[in-house]
């Protein structure tokens, strides 16, 4: 995917140390929002994405891919599902446990946030792990959705989630 000249030209993407706790080097993304070109480059980079992987759905992870993802599925003119944290939804829904570090999280889906057969772009602000881009992709597959690539703005290589992503097409604007 091609880089986002905007966002690299300036150091939107600013390092937190030690949040949400001692140790972690938090990547705030709040910058590239303030900024309205380099906002709506990163968005026409992921949508420009979608569209060639033929998302017919944009589906979100909570709470930053809800920033990312709906600005992609309107400029796309595609519907946009939520993968949310647990007990959130309302409606009828599905769940996925994936482990953290230290213990377990939950990520759901609405029962009907996906049609069956449908291709669906995951988007979150950031990938470190995958494990909560797996889960959602799990999510999806048990509604019977393909998901036909995730996009992300920011990629911590070093902690190479691309390996609990295999099989999957995933892309990201700005790498660590
Ligand atoms: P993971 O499941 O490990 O890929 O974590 C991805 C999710 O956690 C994303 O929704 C990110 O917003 C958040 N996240 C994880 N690590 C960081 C970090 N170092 N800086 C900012 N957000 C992070």
């Amino acid at each position: 995917m091609a880089s986002v000249p905007q966002l690299l030209a300036e150091p939107l993407i600013r390092d937190v140390p030690d949040f949400p706790k001692p140790g972690i080097l938090f990547k705030d993304i709040t910058p590239v929002l303030q900024s309205p070109a380099a906002f709506q480059e990163a968005v026409g980079l992921l949508a420009a994405d979608a569209k060639k992987h033929g998302a017919e759905c944009i589906v979100g992870i909570e709470s930053r891919g809800f920033i990312f993802g709906t600005p992609i599925a309107l400029e796309l003119g595609l519907p946009f599902s939520m993968a949310r944290k647990f007990g959130k939804l309302p409606y009828e829904r599905i769940s996925e446990e994936y482990a953290l570090e230290y213990g377990t999280n939950i990520v759901e889906m609405h029962m009907d946030a996906v049609d069956p057969g449908q291709r669906v772009y995951i988007v979150d602000d950031l990938l470190a792990t995958g494990g909560t881009a797996a889960a959602s992709a799990r999510l999806v597959e048990r509604l019977g959705g393909h998901v036909c690539g995730m996009g992300f703005l920011v990629e911590l290589g070093f902690l190479e989630g691309r390996k609990n992503l295999l099989g999957y097409q995933v892309d990201s604007l700005i790498q660590f």
